[in-house]
């Protein structure tokens, strides 16, 4: 088996305050990501996030104008044209589907929840999650037979301010385009290159090693396959999903997507038990490439200190390597307890 997680540990020497300023040594780690090589940081400190209070963020939302909410959606957002979406917006059950004014790909859509403007986490169920997720995949479905030279298809999701989302409004942002990012450039070459090398998926043995190995273990909904992701991408660790049957989110069957929803509303309760009440979720998948698998990361996102600070700093955003305050094995007993419990 060719899946390794490599790491290179260090310790840092320091006159330490908190031991009467007694010789210490900080230890830390550089990890390098299975498939891509690429590193991110992992440190151990006794962190954990304080409650935030997000009254006040949802209020100032209210008085701000919301083109998302039911009384403005019709006007003040835009349709898509004839001949790529007839009707112009997709309706799925309480989701709507509208193109985003900001084309993040050639194809670009927000998925709206429903008319609610707040859903608070724990109401993220898997019924109150499948209309917007539903109307995402329809919307890639509907552009990879409009257009066959699209070949990237990803849903995207920015849950509440600290995430990033300009919007309090529960949306997700789906890109279908024939460029992928730098992230899905990466794993493709290196999904080909481990094939080319192995003569196996990436994607199978990757799971074989987690599980075998164990200690980022989270467990298994049908074809979905849940761990810690070995190279944590936030200031606390993420969690992966790897759809192990499919690579495309056009030919993704409804059964398949609603055990990665209760994998999500599942993980979403271990961030809601940690005090995490934001984060990202992107979902990646190719068109027609056996070698790839779609999969899924969920990444808690919060402002760390009672000042607001932002959780990514110069070294995500300058030197594109992400950092961590707890490793994923040490949280990963609490989440697997709340997974299944
Ligand atoms: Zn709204």
């Amino acid at each position: 088996m060719a899946v390794a997680f490599k790491k290179i540990t260090g310790k840092s020497r320091l006159m330490n305050p908190l031991k009467d300023h007694a010789l210490d040594e900080i230890p830390y780690e550089i990890r390098f990501d299975p498939l891509t090589g690429e590193t991110g940081r992992v440190f151990d400190f006794p962190y954990k996030a304080d409650p935030p209070d997000l009254s006040e963020t949802i209020e100032r939302s209210k008085r701000l104008f919301c083109p998302f909410c039911p009384d403005t959606l019709a006007k003040s957002t835009p349709l898509f044209p004839e001949d790529v979406i007839p009707e112009g917006r997709i309706r799925m059950g309480e989701a709507s589907l509208i193109p985003n004014l900001v084309p993040f790909d050639k194809y670009a859509g927000v998925s709206i929840f429903s008319p609610r403007h707040y859903i608070p986490m724990e109401e993220l169920t898997v019924e109150n999650m499948v209309d917007a997720f539903t109307a995402a995949r329809t919307f890639i479905q509907r552009i990879a037979a409009f257009d066959p030279l699209v070949r990237f298809f990803t849903i995207n999701w920015n849950y509440m301010p600290p995430a990033g989302s300009s919007m309090v409004h529960p949306h997700l942002q789906t890109n279908c385009g024939d460029v992928p990012t730098n992230e899905l450039r990466l794993e493709l070459e290196a999904c080909k290159d481990y094939s080319e090398k192995n003569g196996r998926s990436y994607w199978e043995d990757f799971a074989k090693a987690e599980k075998e190995n164990g200690v980022r273990y989270v467990g298994e909904i049908d074809s979905t396959f849940w761990t810690m992701s070995f190279v944590p991408l936030g200031f606390l660790p993420d969690v992966s999903c790897v759809f192990t049957e499919e690579s495309s989110l056009d030919c993704l069957n409804d059964r398949t997507f609603r055990s990665f929803l209760q994998g999500l509303a599942r993980i979403l309760r271990y961030f809601r038990q940690q005090n995490i009440f934001s984060f990202n979720v992107s979902i990646f998948s190719v068109r027609e490439d056996d070698r790839f698998r779609i999969h899924a990361r969920i990444c808690p996102r919060l402002f760390p200190r009672g000042i607001g600070n932002n959780d990514m700093a110069y070294l995500q955003v300058m030197h594109k390597e992400p950092f961590t305050m707890r490793p994923p094995e040490a949280v990963c007993p609490k989440v697997r307890e709340i997974f299944w419990g």
